[in-house]
């Protein structure tokens, strides 16, 4: 074997450390935002034991609205969605832990909500699919570009949470 010098080990821990941190991106919609739902549902997140790593109140523009939902341009109520999303105050949030992305779709159910589980955010708290109160990214891919449309590097924290630490302090 070769020896590496101590910092270029100390590089590597960071780095695979960095690589296992899953995150995704999570936004109450203005629906949400305006039936004061938001303690609720990031209440599902702590509980859960997900952590919270940025955070943010936005009324996006729907230029930004149409970016967000570039996939769906295709689709007969794209324009309507991005009217909703701009018409006022998105939660914008990161949200960070293992098997994150699939698990926080599960919380959030199914896009419909008549076909959402009761237990889910839009099971329990929504009506109809365009006025169901969240999103949440889909996948790894989205999760990174969805992210980094929403938030500057520097807004987001990494910490160690005292759950996460032996002692607690
Ligand atoms: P999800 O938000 O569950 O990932 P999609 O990406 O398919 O679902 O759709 C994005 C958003 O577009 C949905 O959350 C919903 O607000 C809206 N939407 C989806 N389908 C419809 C529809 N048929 N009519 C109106 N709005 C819809």
């Amino acid at each position: 074997a070769f020896a590496l010098p101590a910092a270029a080990y100390m590089l590597q821990d960071q780095e695979v450390h960095a690589a296992q941190m899953e995150r995704t991106f999570i936004a109450i919609k203005p629906d949400g935002v305006q039936r004061g739902l938001i303690s609720e549902i990031i209440a599902r997140f702590e509980r859960k034991g997900f952590k919270l790593v940025a955070i943010k109140l936005v009324i996006p523009t729907k230029s930004f609205a149409q970016k967000h939902y570039h996939d769906l341009k295709e689709r007969p109520f794209f324009d309507g969605l991005c009217d909703f999303l701009s018409s006022g105050p998105v939660l914008a949030m990161v949200w960070e832990g293992e098997g994150v992305i699939k698990y926080g779709r599960k919380l959030i159910g199914a896009t419909d909500p008549q076909k959402s589980e009761p237990g889910t955010i839009r099971g329990d708290l929504a009506v109809v699919v365009g006025r169901n109160i969240i999103h949440g990214s889909d996948g790894p891919e989205t999760a990174k570009d969805e992210i980094n449309l929403w938030f500057k590097p520097e807004e987001l924290t990494s910490y160690t949470s005292n759950q996460e630490k032996p002692d607690s302090t």
